[in-house]
């Protein structure tokens, strides 16, 4: 008898607890729904790039409520339901299929770039350079024009002169700052109109809305690079621009540790640039677009630091003997510097200048500085310091950069986030030593 209550009594017990939990975990669940919706349904676009930078793609509650972004290394995504999962797959509801295609920490990342962008959309690639040609090879067709200028970023040049020809589409590339020449060139009709400001490595600006607007006016597209300047110093889709493309390895991610490629922009045009990019296959791994994101929250106090030291560096250098010449838009006497004082918040934290003496000068002051690494890249935590000759312009010939106005002693400065008096006192005696 006594067997058969305690038997019972466990019994009820059991089923009891098990419908609680039934319970709990289904109101669990309607929570989270609630939640996601709540959260999502707040408007960031308001919000200041600081903010955007720190919350957007996170408001969501993610798994078990971690409050970082999970990274999510499953290539493929499991359905229960096959409706849903049809839906899912032909785009009409949200959801993630196989990770070429889209991913959720990924996804995560291209709410940040988009939001910081003011853009409509973006997708993200495994690399800068992934994003550019995707963006160029998907854009355009044989028989096709697109304008740019000469001083875009080098592998660009490449795909500019290299392989753009071998699909029969006609390139031009104007002297980057005749503004007159790069209008006559997009009037004479172009598919696309590719810029950059600043540039590599002399910094020179473009009036990025007028020649957005003439590129609207001839019925092309415009796309422009805002590596350089990133997010937070220069917004090229307020100023009209249908696609903007970025090297997330430098800025974005700031610590030269990960690389990756963002485009943003127009839904129609990412949506297309997207569809390539599934098929192409240069699409980036959740791993890499974590680091991503957590760099991404330090962008706007990282830039901002950045674009004080480098304007404080440049000021330095200019009154300094042994420098012949400094390239920072920063500075009054910069050609460009009225342009970018009304199309940047921020001049940037890279810089150039040349030595009095040639290329051996270089040479012996460069391995001098104890504050910077001397190797390719920007936008790092770290100031990465390299001549245009050996990094970003050493396929091309002496008279071609003199062609570019790259001077044989040019070099590239790229501030970190160090203290900036350490930074020219590193500098001040480096220089004296030469
Ligand atoms: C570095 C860079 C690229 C290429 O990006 P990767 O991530 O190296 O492929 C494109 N544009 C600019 C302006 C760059 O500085």
């Amino acid at each position: 008898m006594i067997y058969f209550l305690v038997y019972f009594r466990n019994y009820f017990k059991f089923k009891f607890c098990s419908y609680l939990n039934t319970k709990n975990i289904r109101e669990h669940r309607i929570a989270r729904v609630f939640l996601i919706n709540f959260k999502d349904s707040m408007d960031l676009s308001k919000t200041k790039s600081g903010t955007a930078a720190v919350w957007a793609g996170e408001m969501q509650t993610f798994c078990e409520g971690a409050t970082t972004p999970p990274v999510v290394n499953s290539v493929t995504f499991a359905y229960d339901d096959m409706d849903e999962w049809f839906d899912v797959a032909i785009g009409k509801r949200e959801g993630h299929i196989y990770s070429r295609n889209t991913n959720p920490t990924v996804s995560v990342l291209e709410e940040k770039i988009r939001l910081l962008e003011r853009a409509e959309s973006a997708t993200a690639f495994s690399t800068g350079m992934a994003a550019i040609s995707n963006t160029l090879f998907s854009l355009l067709s044989p028989g096709d024009r697109v304008v740019s200028i000469k001083d875009s970023y080098g592998g660009v040049g490449k795909i500019f002169l290299e392989h753009l020809p071998r699909f029969n589409i006609d390139v031009q590339l104007c002297n980057t700052t005749d503004h007159e020449r790069i209008e006559e060139e997009i009037d004479k009709g172009c598919k696309v109109l590719y810029l950059e400001s600043p540039t590599n490595p002399t910094l020179k600006i473009l009036d990025l809305k007028r020649l957005i607007k003439s590129a609207h006016d001839a019925g092309a597209i415009a796309v422009v690079d805002n590596t350089f300047a990133t997010p937070i110093n220069q917004n090229p889709i307020t100023m009209g621009a249908d696609l903007v493309v970025h090297s997330a390895t430098k800025y974005l991610g700031g610590h030269s540790d990960v690389m990756g490629g963002l485009v943003c922009g127009n839904s129609n045009l990412v949506r297309n640039l997207f569809q390539f990019r599934e098929i192409n296959g240069a699409s980036l791994h959740a791993a890499s677009a974590y680091m991503l994101i957590r760099g991404m929250k330090t962008l706007e106090l990282r830039v901002q630091r950045q674009n004080a030291n480098a304007l404080k560096i440049a000021h330095f250098l200019r009154n300094h003997p042994k420098v012949k010449e400094v390239f920072y838009p920063g500075i009054e006497s910069h050609p460009g510097h009225d342009i970018a004082k009304e199309q940047m918040s921020g001049f940037g934290g890279v810089l150039s200048f040349s030595l009095h003496g040639g290329f051996n000068d270089v040479k012996q002051f460069l391995p001098r500085l104890t504050f910077a690494h001397l190797a390719a890249s920007l936008g790092s935590v770290s100031t990465l310091v390299g001549p245009p000759k050996t990094t970003s312009h050493v396929e091309m010939t002496e008279a071609q950069r003199k062609r570019l106005g790259i001077p044989e002693s040019l070099i590239r400065y790229s501030a970190g986030i160090e203290n900036v008096e350490d930074l020219l006192d590193d500098l001040n005696n480096a220089l004296s030593n030469i």
